[in-house]
């Protein structure tokens, strides 16, 4: 658009002007959002291999006044691109923190994990490890019990992320990779950070019973996590067949539908107290 004559027209295109006055709009909104705190987070139970719920994982989700609940697929992208992600991402794990301090105090939730997902501008931050040290702080709770989810493309810079993760790692703090196997990942990486588990992303899992190449990944990351001392979770367990086939593989932990949506922690709490999931 910086060529001189016809293509400088692209300028005053009418529709990139409408959409960049809706992107001003939206980011206003979540600005917005931010401000009058609309944000709630769902959390969504986790299972072991005797269907116990071991843990759980935070999931942002947006009261909109108008629109009602938005995802995060939404939310997430649009506040990486404004930098609306840092007080977000701050706000998501203070929360989830402080529900990790009421869960200490329900006998029923005793040793419950709390997976919070990190985004790639909040750990590119300088101040990110002083960040969550301080929450711990705060909040006073046990940090074993909170599990940090990255993704592959924020171990680039291997040796940055390596000495982030294992401050934190020293405090007690756990480190999960999420998405595993979508994303551009080095096997000598994971080798040189202190993980603790694999999440095997649901497109993997979804497929594993009409594609046979899914399958095969899904039992040869089980193996290879197996083999590192890494535990495995697998995201997006909707059916029995594919449970029963993830129990057969070895799998360690199972998020799905079929074990409970995303849901208000008080609904969380009432699933916990009705002893366990099916
Ligand atoms: P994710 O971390 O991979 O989270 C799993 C997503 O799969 C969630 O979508 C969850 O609701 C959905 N899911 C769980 N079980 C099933 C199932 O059995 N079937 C299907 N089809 N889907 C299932 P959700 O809540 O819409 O979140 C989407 C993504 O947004 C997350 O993917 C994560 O990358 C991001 N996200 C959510 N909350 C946060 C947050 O607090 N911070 C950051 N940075 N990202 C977040
Ligand atoms: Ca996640
Ligand atoms: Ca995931
Ligand atoms: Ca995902």
């Amino acid at each position: 658009a910086k060529k001189n004559g016809r293509n400088s027209l692209r300028f005053f295109d009418p529709t990139m002007q409408a959409a960049a006055t809706v992107r001003a709009h939206a980011e206003q909104d979540l600005q917005r959002a931010v401000e009058n705190g609309e944000f709630e987070l769902f959390y969504q139970p986790q299972v072991d291999a005797q269907g116990k719920m071991v843990g759980a994982e935070a999931l942002l989700r947006w009261h909109h006044p108008e629109r009602g609940l938005v995802s995060p697929g939404e939310v997430i992208p649009l506040a990486e691109e404004t930098g609306l992600i840092i007080p977000i991402g701050n706000w998501v794990m203070k929360t989830a923190c402080a529900q990790l301090k009421r869960w200490a105090t329900l006998p029923e939730a005793q040793g419950l994990t709390m997976a919070v997902n990190v985004s790639a501008r909040q750990f590119a931050r300088e101040d990110f490890v002083n960040f969550v040290l301080k929450v711990l702080e705060d909040t006073q709770i046990d940090p074993t019990l909170l599990e940090l989810e990255v993704t592959e493309s924020m171990m680039l810079d291997i040796d940055t992320a390596a000495a982030k993760m294992q401050a934190l790692r020293t405090a007690g703090v756990r480190f999960s990779v999420d998405d595993f196997g979508t994303g551009y990942s080095s096997l000598a990486h994971l080798t040189r950070i202190p993980i603790a588990k694999l999440k095997i992303d649901q497109s993997f899992v979804q497929h594993m019973g009409d594609r046979q190449a899914d399958l095969v990944i899904v039992q040869t990351v089980i193996a290879m996590a197996h083999s590192l001392g890494l535990c495995v979770v697998a995201e997006g367990v909707e059916t029995p067949t594919q449970h029963q086939q993830l129990l057969n593989d070895g799998c360690n932990v199972f998020q799905g539908y079929l074990f409970g949506r995303p849901q208000p922690s008080g609904a969380l709490e009432r699933q916990l107290l009705q002893g366990n999931p099916p």
